[in-house]
């Protein structure tokens, strides 16, 4: 039967091109994971039939033994990887080769620099994949038939990694995909059957299938045609996770987590669990990816783990077993308790799901407890590349939000630098005899916390703040309102009183003083009041400041001004939230300013640019900042 060509030429996607050059460009120094990752796609193609073939068994055509096989031809500078696994269509070439279908990655891609080095460690966060072959090959050739199509079904596609690839109809009659490389003239050194075989068992050797390569013998034999080949395997072909624990090494878990996760990098920990004989049979190997992706923050993005049933891959990214706020975990979960023909649909409220999710998550949180405990750099690591998701967790977990919590680290006063790593724990041992809330507060940026006036008294009395300056940390309080029967308080709310920890001063004495400031600067808070009129909801005298004139406080259970800017970004309506102005009666300019109320001079321009003064400290915005800067420019020439 002859086949139409359709012979098309086609361009590839922008992103791709630029992809494709940053993959080429960032991978010299570590050319050979070419195979890896071609062996690695064939293997998926592999537990893709293999799942379809569940409900649809003729998809196997009579051959259901799936396999890898690798060769080259030294003469014709070529190396080629073919496999019998689900194959592709022609759209499925197009969408699969010719575009990139991940979400973000017209972000991912405008984040490069130009400079090679830094782009080079940003592929890590993309995965390198298919197009990776094209760092070894100046041209690639793709044969490929889609499982369950006639053979006249059969598709090639062409390209030499720069702007376009052609792709025409073939006749090919064993399904399954073909890569063929063309070697690049500067690395012909991998048409050579040892490095290959030593690539591949370094790599590959706990692929789930058998990777076959031909006899030695045969592979020297320039002449000698495929179809001629005798072949043998090369891998051992044992998934990995199905070894006794104390045979698997660092390294093979390392490679076994490149090899499924497309990362570039090695992980940072991994946990691997067997439990077996009870009634919730399961494997699992989990993984902390030793940085975030770059999607991490696109919550429609996939996540989760691969699953298997009874060493049978079933689907990738199974989002059932782990929550939002893990979504950074990768590994595999192989179980007995679902059965073969499991689908989404069932997943969703399979009782054994609900018990393996409950299983993983205490399995992940043991991870991190143990990485916390021995091995604390590698836990700081983690933490600035997954703290802020972690800290989702104890307003989405409740029955484990006490043990996420402890795992949570924090800026505080008590550290010289922005450095996340005060635990709550650490915090309560480090608290004062009397003290019983753990205070915070919440800002832009660590800076802003870090020297807002509402830390003064602290700073005083020598008793520590969490700085919170993350853009989750105010709907994370929200979400947590005590760790330890301790409450969390903000050092920006309420009517706030450090007597209790203090304590040592005779308390009488000072109301009794409080009581006269309050009588002499009565008619000042009356005058205030007039100017300001309803910008705040009052105005009264501070407990909290030693050196600056004045604060904005909000009502204890009022919002506070970092969660409503960030509501305000994203477009929510809020309802306005009116401060509470706060004065020091000690300071310096109050006493002016009362005096210029007496003597009736510019009191109320004064008062305006005390209030200012105050939303700029605490990170807000002016309402009309110009008519600020004329104020005061006005006030500063009156007294030069
Ligand atoms: P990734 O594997 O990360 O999705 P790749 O660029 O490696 O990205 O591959 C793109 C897509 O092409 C794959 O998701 C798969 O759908 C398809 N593909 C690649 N290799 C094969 C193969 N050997 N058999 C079938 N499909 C393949």
């Amino acid at each position: 039967m002859s086949v139409d060509a359709h012979k098309e030429t086609l361009h590839f996607q922008t992103e791709v091109t630029q992809l494709l050059h940053l993959v080429v460009h960032s991978l010299y120094s570590n050319k050979e994971i070419f195979l890896r990752e071609l062996i690695s796609n064939s293997s998926d193609a592999a537990d893709k039939l293999r799942f379809e073939a569940l409900s649809n068994s003729a998809l196997y055509e009579s051959d259901p033994a799936l396999k890898i096989w690798i060769s080259f031809d030294a003469e014709a500078k070529t190396i080629t990887v073919k496999d019998n696994g689900i194959g592709m269509s022609r759209e499925e070439v197009i969408e699969n080769l010719g575009t990139i279908a991940k979400s973000g990655t017209k972000e991912f891609l405008s984040r490069l620099t130009g400079d090679q080095k830094k782009d080079a460690h940003l592929i890590g966060q993309f995965g390198v994949g298919f197009y990776s072959a094209f760092v070894v090959a100046d041209k690639v050739t793709v044969n490929t038939r889609r499982a369950g199509l006639a053979s006249e079904f059969g598709v090639c596609w062409e390209s030499a990694g720069t702007g376009d690839y052609t792709i025409c109809n073939v006749e090919k009659k064993d399904r399954g995909t073909e890569v063929v490389l063309h070697i690049k003239e500067g690395e012909l050194d991998f048409l050579n059957a040892w490095r290959l075989r030593s690539i591949i068992t370094k790599y590959s050797d706990h692929i789930n299938l058998p990777i076959l390569m031909p006899k030695l013998a045969d592979s020297d034999a320039k002449a000698a045609k495929p179809a001629a080949f005798e072949w043998e395997q090369v891998n051992r072909a044992t998934a990995l996770w199905t070894l006794p624990k104390n045979e698997i090494t660092d390294e093979q878990y390392k490679e076994f987590y490149k090899q499924f996760s497309h990362d570039f990098e090695d992980p940072l920990a991994w946990a691997y669990n067997r439990v077996e004989g009870g009634n919730l049979d399961y494997i699992s190997l989990l993984y902390l990816p030793s940085h975030a992706p770059h999607d991490l923050w696109n919550r429609e993005k996939q996540h989760g783990l691969k699953l298997y049933v009874q060493r049978v891959f079933i689907m990738d990214q199974v989002q059932q077993f782990v929550p939002m706020y893990l979504r950074f975990l990768r590994g595999i979960v192989d179980t007995n308790a679902l059965p073969l023909n499991v689908s989404r649909e069932i997943l969703q409220d399979h009782p054994a799901v609900t018990k393996l999710r409950g299983a993983l998550i205490k399995r992940t949180l043991d991870l991190l407890d143990t990485l916390a405990k021995d091995e604390p750099e590698k836990y700081a690591l983690f933490w600035t590349q997954f703290g802020n998701v972690l800290k989702e967790g104890p307003g989405e977990d409740f029955i484990n939000r006490e043990r996420i919590a402890k795992l949570l680290r924090f800026s505080s006063t008590h550290n010289d630098s922005d450095l996340q790593n005060v635990s709550f724990e650490t915090y309560v041992s480090r608290m004062k005899p009397n003290q019983k809330k753990i205070y915070y507060i919440v800002a832009d940026t660590y800076n802003a916390a870090r020297s807002s006036p509402h830390l003064e008294i602290f700073h005083k009395n020598n008793i520590e703040v969490l700085l919170f300056h993350d853009r989750i940390d105010e709907w994370f309080v929200a979400h947590f309102p005590e760790f330890d029967g301790k409450l969390l308080q903000s050092v920006m709310k309420g009517d706030l009183s450090l007597d209790e920890i203090t304590g040592d001063e005779d308390k009488e004495a000072l109301q009794k003083e409080d009581e006269k400031t309050k009588q002499t600067l009565e008619p000042l808070l009356k005058h205030l009041k007039e100017v300001l009129g309803d910008q705040v909801k009052d105005i009264r005298l501070s407990h909290r400041l030693t050196s600056s004139p004045a604060c904005l406080v909000r009502e204890q259970n009022d919002m506070g001004p970092q969660l409503e800017r960030l509501l305000k970004s994203v477009g929510q309506e809020v309802a306005e939230v009116k401060p509470i102005l706060e004065i020091n009666p000690q300071h310096k300019l109050i006493e002016k300013l009362n005096s210029e109320r007496v003597q009736n001079g510019d009191f109320g321009e004064w008062t305006k640019l005390l209030y200012e003064q105050a939303v700029l400290a605490e990170g807000g915005q002016l309402k009309d900042p110009a008519a600020f800067v004329q104020r005061m420019n006005k006030l500063w020439l009156d007294l030069m």
